[in-house]
């Protein structure tokens, strides 16, 4: 028998009807009911925070991961689940992925419907979440479990505002899923984005900037004499901007602010390969490093702990290099 710990954390998989809407209640709604009878589970419940999702900030996200990484290095429980909303889980997800080493199974799960909901989907996806933490010995990383499926933490993320199926890993699929009998494993992540060993400290002064057409250099512009420290850019396609948004990018660069480029895409690379102004190419040419198929709010966040870390930019080159 497995020792499980589910860590709650808030979100709609314990929120109750009130205040017109569903919310927050001051006592967890968490609905374990559908792991109390697991054989292969031995079941402790940590209420670490009752938050609605939007509420996290990365400072909450790193607490997360220390509690989680003090889990990993107690060998207490066999795996853990934590259960958090869904607007925020694929970064919460993803930052205790850079941090933990992987030898403990942290399993993220949630759901799209309350429990006063017609099809509440909470107790099936716990239960599936403890599963998978009871069978994955393959030092997956944080997965992430709803909708029977496994997501890797790094790749996941919520796709649509309702549907219980919103949680996807576009480009890649799920590594896995459960089903009656088992849980299946298709694949193993040979990628995973990890924090060289240190503290997790974060520099809170890094923006994201989504491009839109015509739209972009005046808040690069603003973030730069507002003294961020770094700033990601979701550019066009392959990652590429206006001619004003590049020109503001490079003051941004000659202030000393990091700038990474990444896509408004939801799938494929960015890669220098148009010479045009604002192109790749030329921006490559102006300094700014490029984040691969990264999406723009988890390399915010790689950016904010390696920051934090003091790396150095040829560092943070060299781990984003491999993507
Ligand atoms: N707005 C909710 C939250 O993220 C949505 C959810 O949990 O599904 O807390």
């Amino acid at each position: 028998m497995k020792k499980i710990l589910v860590f709650s954390t808030g979100g709609t998989i314990e929120m109750l009807p009130g205040n017109g809407g569903i919310t927050i209640g001051s006592v967890s709604g968490l609905d374990v009911s559908g792991i109390k009878a697991l054989p292969e589970a031995d079941i402790s419940i940590r209420k670490y925070l009752n938050l609605p999702s939007p509420h996290m900030t990365p400072d909450i996200m790193v607490d997360i991961a220390k509690e989680l990484r003090a889990l990993e290095i107690s060998r207490e429980f066999h795996g853990v689940v934590v259960t958090h909303g869904t607007d925020t889980l694929e970064e919460t997800a993803f930052m205790a992925d850079m941090y933990l080493e992987g030898t403990l199974p942290v399993v993220f799960t949630a759901a799209m419907r309350s429990s006063s909901e017609l099809g509440v989907d909470g107790p099936r996806n716990i239960r599936s979440a403890v599963r998978v933490a009871c069978t994955e010995t393959q030092n997956l990383g944080v997965t992430v479990v709803l909708n029977d499926e496994i997501h890797a933490a790094g790749r996941v993320t919520k796709t649509c505002t309702s549907n219980v199926s919103s949680f996807d890993s576009p480009g890649y699929g799920p590594l896995g899923f459960v089903d009656d009998d088992r849980v299946i494993y298709h694949r193993l992540p040979i990628w995973r984005m990890n924090l060289p060993q240190g503290p997790l400290i974060l520099e809170k002064r890094v923006g994201l900037v989504r491009t839109a057409a015509g739209f972009g250099h005046e808040v690069i512009d603003f973030l730069t004499e507002a003294g961020y420290r770094g700033i990601v850019v979701e550019a066009f396609g392959r990652g590429n901007v206006h001619p004003d948004t590049a020109d503001a990018i490079e003051r941004a660069i000659d202030s000393g602010v990091l700038v990474i480029i990444t896509s408004r895409c939801y799938e494929g690379r960015v890669l220098g390969i148009y010479a045009y102004r604002g192109g790749g190419v030329d921006l490559i040419n102006r300094g700014v490093l490029s984040a691969g198929d990264m999406a723009g709010n988890k390399i915010r966040l790689f950016l904010m702990a390696c920051l934090g870390r003091g790396l150095k930019k040829e560092q943070i080159q060299y781990m984003l290099s491999s993507l």
